[in-house]
């Protein structure tokens, strides 16, 4: 069994509201925050005793705006998990950081307490791309924030770039990623613009120039291969790094490894339990738990491996899970190789560019 443990900590707090932004997080003054780092501090002794003899090998702190917390805090929370846990010594400790609220941060200070990488949500380097996100910072906020991380000694970065926002084009994309590839960002997370009901996109879409499908196909197609000819290897769906840095927690998620998440709406996967806090800070307070049914299952399994550029390997799936492919499933695999969806060698079976984009629809009629 592996004992190895991935640790997420929600930090549910924001300055303000993103226009395409569903995730939980709200607005609150230092009381809050105070509070709601008690709490972490309560939650993370309750699961250090329930989980002894796992080891954390990465931490990431997501949101939210992690940010917001400032040097103190974030600091005081690694110790305190670093006490309670068994922490590996060459572990990933990721902060997400937005340009907005990353002048409140010392990194050289947070790189000696242990942070190793930066996630900057960057979303686009044009400032109009960035009014109508809703974003509160600008190209010139990520310039300097770049350079502050830089000096700190932390050179693994990664950049969040959006894609299909109101009015972008392929030209403004490619200028967002030649800003975020001459940054020498190690890493870039691509997210396809989703719009949610209860955000400003979806109340409001009317307002908006959204874009087509076959917009967002040609901006997916043009990142992978603008990325990929600048030296960076696409190792997941929305996923680029470069020199081998992919994210090690967010691997642990694709390759169903255990992690547990910390905070309202932070999901876990412990044991082959699946469970999450509500989005609600007073029920993560009160460590309010929701099960979740069963995790780690062979449906899963060759849903996410299917995400990577690895792809499913037929050998390991019969080996860790059992799975006995058919001749159905072979049929179906030979008809998307023969459309250019998929790829075979004989023992791994991967989505090729044109695969990734429909793989919610390939991969449901594989399963
Ligand atoms: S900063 Fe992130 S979490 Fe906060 S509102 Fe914007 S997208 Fe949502």
């Amino acid at each position: 069994m592996n004992n190895s443990l991935g640790l997420y900590i929600h930090v549910p707090f924001c300055d303000g509201k993103c226009n395409y932004c569903d995730f939980y997080s709200i607005k609150s003054d230092d009381k809050e925050i105070d509070d709601f780092v008690g709490s972490l501090l309560k939650s993370i002794s309750f699961w250090s005793e329930k989980l002894k003899g796992k080891s954390v090998d990465t931490v990431y702190f997501g949101g939210g705006t992690p940010s917001l917390l400032g040097n103190n805090r974030i600091i005081k929370i690694l110790n305190y998990a670093r006490k309670a846990f068994k922490f590996d010594t060459d572990c990933e400790i990721t902060l997400e950081a937005n340009p907005s609220s990353a002048d409140n941060l010392d990194f050289a200070e947070l790189k000696y307490n242990g942070i190793n990488r930066v996630s900057l949500g960057m979303q686009s380097a044009i400032d109009e791309e960035l009014k109508l996100l809703g974003r509160r910072h600008s190209r010139e906020d990520v310039l300097v924030t770049v350079d502050q991380i830089k000096k700190s000694g932390i050179s693994n970065i990664s950049l969040d770039v959006m894609l299909g926002i109101p009015e972008q084009t392929k030209e403004s994309l490619i200028k967002t990623l030649d800003f975020a590839s001459s940054l020498c960002a190690t890493h870039i997370s691509t997210y396809l613009l989703t719009i949610e009901p209860n955000t400003v996109f979806g109340k409001e879409r009317n307002r908006f120039q959204f874009a087509s499908d076959d917009l967002q196909a040609e901006l997916y197609l043009a990142t992978s291969e603008y990325l990929k000819s600048n030296g960076y290897e696409h190792y997941e769906i929305s996923n680029f790094c470069k020199y081998g840095l992919f994210s090690k927690h967010n691997m642990r998620y694709w390759q169903l490894k255990d992690y547990l998440g910390l905070g309202p709406s932070a999901h876990s996967l412990v044991n082959g339990k699946r469970f999450y806090y509500p989005r609600s800070v007073e029920a993560f307070k009160n460590n309010q738990i929701v099960e979740d049914g069963e995790g780690n299952t062979a449906e899963e399994y060759i849903m996410l491996m299917l995400r990577t550029k690895n792809g499913l390997n037929i050998n390991e799936a019969k080996r860790l899970y059992g799975i006995e492919f058919d001749t159905r499933f072979f049929q179906k695999v030979k008809l998307y190789e023969a459309n250019g969806y998929i790829e075979n060698d004989g023992n791994s079976i991967r989505l090729t560019e044109k695969g990734f984009l429909l793989s919610n629809t390939v991969i449901a009629d594989l399963i």
